[in-house]
């Protein structure tokens, strides 16, 4: 875009009166006032990918005006991805409720009384036909979540849930599953069985951990990414904000992300869906522009990662939706429901992607890098900046 303008600036100036050129030579020149937003998304694009981001870089592109953040969330977003392209997953809850640990926004903990009836793991019937049901829809990644602490000494449900997971990648789908805290050799089996992604989200700073989650530690959680990782297994990892935390919190989430020694392959960025019961039922709601910083500072600083745009999605009207996606968010949950919170309408969801002119992402198998953007795609891009 720099680069344009510039090019713009010289063809102008050697058409004009030299009085109009000089006027020409001196709103080219005129000090531009980079933001740390244009200068890291620059750099980005410039050298790729890094995981030696300190934490006041991150915070200067995060403090960075919101509209130029934006915009160059865009840049970043369209020189790495098919920008038109968004990755449709859907998340079952095969497993609800009766959970033992206590992460304060989540209904699902035994530790707080918010209606929710536990439930068993899903048999495999009712488990294939919600995925096959999803792939109709248009979903490329199934994800399956079971409120547990771990999948220690559960072998008869890991087992049953390997099995799911042939099953799923056998219809041709990516397969993820969400089952807290994973030993190396699940892992392994889990990679072994097709598994696609592994999610784990750390959900916040370090710092401010503790006041949302007390019975496993940011150790912890980090310490399953790493088997996820060893295994060969693409890790989905993020974070959620209206916790109460800090905006330095946020900035703390995305740069314990962007210094993993590999960056996740998603990064799902959730808006608080307060649920009456849980210690923070009462939590105000998120504004979208702080969805828009978070995703255009995440689509910077982790520019190949798939954005997605989460729970609380419900709540953002499509204008709303169309600015994240704009920031750099390329993936959604589609379906009624994420895992026991209402999701956007899936008939909604297609008129969205008709109106914004988006298109489904293909699922993606194997190690390979994402392709590059087609040439096409690049010039609809330089005729749009
Ligand atoms: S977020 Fe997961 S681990 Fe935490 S209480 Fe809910 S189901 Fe359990």
């Amino acid at each position: 875009m720099a680069m344009m303008l510039l090019a713009a600036g010289r063809s102008l100036r050697s058409i004009l009166h030299p009085r109009l050129a000089g006027a020409a030579a001196a709103f080219s020149s005129a000090p531009s006032a980079a933001s740390a937003a244009a200068a890291e998304a620059e750099r980005t694009i410039r050298e790729g990918p890094r995981n030696d981001w300190s934490r006041p870089e991150i915070q200067a592109v995060y403090d960075s005006p919101l509209l130029d953040l934006l915009f160059h969330g865009a840049q970043v977003h369209r020189h790495v991805h098919r920008f038109r392209e968004v990755q449709q997953c859907t998340l079952l809850s095969i497993k609800t409720g009766g959970c033992s640990e206590d992460c304060s926004y989540c209904p699902q903990s035994s530790r707080y009384d918010t209606g929710l009836k536990a439930q068993k793991l899903m048999n495999k019937d009712a488990v294939l036909e919600a995925a096959k049901k999803a792939k109709e829809a248009g979903s490329t990644r199934f994800c399956m979540g079971a409120a547990w602490r771990e999948t220690i000494g559960r072998k008869t449900n890991f087992n049953q849930i390997l099995e799911y997971v042939k099953e799923i990648r056998g219809m041709g789908m990516e397969v993820c599953c969400t089952l807290g805290m994973i030993e190396k050799q699940q892992a392994e089996e889990l990679k072994k069985a097709g598994l696609t992604a592994y999610n784990h989200n750390l959900d916040t700073s370090r710092e401010y951990y503790p006041n949302i989650i007390t019975t496993r530690s940011y150790d912890d959680r980090l310490q399953t990414l790493q088997h996820v990782r060893e295994a060969g297994i693409s890790i989905c990892s993020g974070g959620i904000i209206g916790l109460g935390e800090a905006e330095e919190d946020r900035v703390g989430l995305l740069h314990t992300l962007a210094t993993l020694p590999a960056h996740p392959e998603s990064v799902p960025i959730n808006a608080l869906v307060a649920v009456k019961g849980t210690p923070l039922g009462d939590q105000k709601p998120v504004e979208i522009w702080e969805m828009i910083r978070m995703i255009a500072t995440a689509r910077i600083v982790m520019p190949k990662a798939m954005v997605r745009l989460s729970a609380g999605r419900v709540r953002f009207s499509m204008p709303e939706q169309a600015l994240c996606f704009l920031a750099g968010a390329n993936s959604i949950f589609a379906g009624e429901k994420l895992l026991t919170t209402a999701n956007n309408d899936f008939d909604a969801d297609q008129a969205m992607f008709k109106i914004l002119g988006l298109i489904p992402k293909a699922p993606s198998f194997g190690d390979e890098e994402a392709p590059a953007p087609a040439d096409t795609e690049r010039s609809e891009q330089a005729a749009s900046m």
